[in-house]
């Protein structure tokens, strides 16, 4: 149980309460689990919480169940917006929580948002960290996440045994929101190099290019980015279009980008033109759409076809 001030690193056998068991949340619990931290996880689905505790965890439907005894809370949520109100909602368990338990936002959130967060969980003694990360499902199964922390140098530390168990390269961003705009910034990166590896293959497709051989290409030479080395041939052109990480998500964190742009008085157009195309994309595309479904959309937007299917 976390006393008022704590410094030392939080270490296994400690209890972690992960709350939001989703894509990302399982496998990360799973590694925590592996290094000899007692998880305790939080999810309103059933499956979720049945896969979790198959995998050696105790789950609760109730975030504040979960937290009991927990030196360190990690959120990993759809956005900051449940983020905020987990903790700080009409059931929100911070005035729960005994002053020093560090809270670690591993979510994509809105850096001006986390900062706000921090403001609000200071009077309960709560320090925050914005840690979120970058490599998806298969890289959170195998531990090797990139993980951006912003925060108090003190607290990363601290942080330090935990963020570990779940990744291989662990950045220390700066304060408070600065994980959360890197997250944000990658994404955006990340998006762009799908867009221009999607409409290269469209191109190439039309020309008579066969696809394996466009990403062959791409990969041994300077066009080469994620997209191309891990997304085209497992997800687009076969079709599986299964990623693991949806288009709404995506859709977010180019928001997220185009806005932290705006808030800065950037007028940044690319930034924007993505987050726009994105928008009007999710529009058109089933809610639970993965984000390679990117090129779905680019694909029918060109032959003015349907895009539902
Ligand atoms: P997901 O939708 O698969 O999982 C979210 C989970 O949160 C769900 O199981 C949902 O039931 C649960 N949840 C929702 N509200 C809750 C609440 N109030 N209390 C407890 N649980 C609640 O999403 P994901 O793909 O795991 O992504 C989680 C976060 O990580 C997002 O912010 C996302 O942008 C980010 N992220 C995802 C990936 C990826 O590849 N999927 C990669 C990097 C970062």
């Amino acid at each position: 149980m976390p006393d008022a001030i704590q410094s030392a690193p939080i270490a296994p056998p400690a209890i972690i309460a992960l709350i939001g068991l989703g894509q990302m949340g399982l496998p990360m619990a799973a590694r925590l689990i592996l290094a000899g931290f007692q998880v305790h996880g939080a999810d309103p689905s059933e499956t979720a919480r049945a896969l979790f505790e198959q995998g050696g965890g105790k789950a609760f439907a109730d975030a504040a169940q979960a937290a009991k005894g927990a030196s360190a809370i990690i959120t990993m949520l759809p956005n900051g917006k449940i983020v905020r109100d987990v903790l700080l909602g009409a059931n929100g368990i911070a005035p729960r929580l005994p002053k020093g338990t560090l809270i670690i936002d591993m979510s994509s959130s809105a850096p001006t948002d986390t900062t706000s967060l921090a403001a609000e969980l200071a009077p309960f003694g709560l320090p925050l960290l914005d840690a979120p990360v970058s490599g998806g499902v298969k890289r959170a199964i195998d531990g090797s996440l990139a993980i951006m922390a912003g925060g108090p140098e003190v607290e990363v530390e601290r942080a330090g045994p935990i963020l570990q168990a779940m990744g291989k390269s662990i950045f220390a961003t700066g304060p408070t929101g600065s994980g959360h705009a890197m997250k944000a910034l990658n994404n955006y990166v990340s998006a762009a190099g799908l867009i221009a590896a999607s409409e290269a293959l469209l191109v190439g497709r039309s020309f008579g290019l066969k696809p394996d051989t466009i990403v062959d290409v791409l990969n041994a030479s300077t066009g080469r980015n994620n997209s191309t080395e891990v997304k085209m041939k497992p997800f687009v052109i076969s079709e599986a279009f299964n990623s693991g990480f949806s288009f709404a998500l995506m859709a977010k964190d180019l928001r997220i980008a185009a806005d932290l742009a705006t808030h800065l008085g950037l007028g940044i157009p690319q930034i924007a033109a993505v987050a726009r195309l994105w928008e009007e994309a999710k529009g058109k595309l089933k809610p639970d759409a993965d984000h390679t479904e990117i090129y779905r959309y680019l694909a029918e937007a060109f032959d003015n076809g349907p895009v539902q299917g």
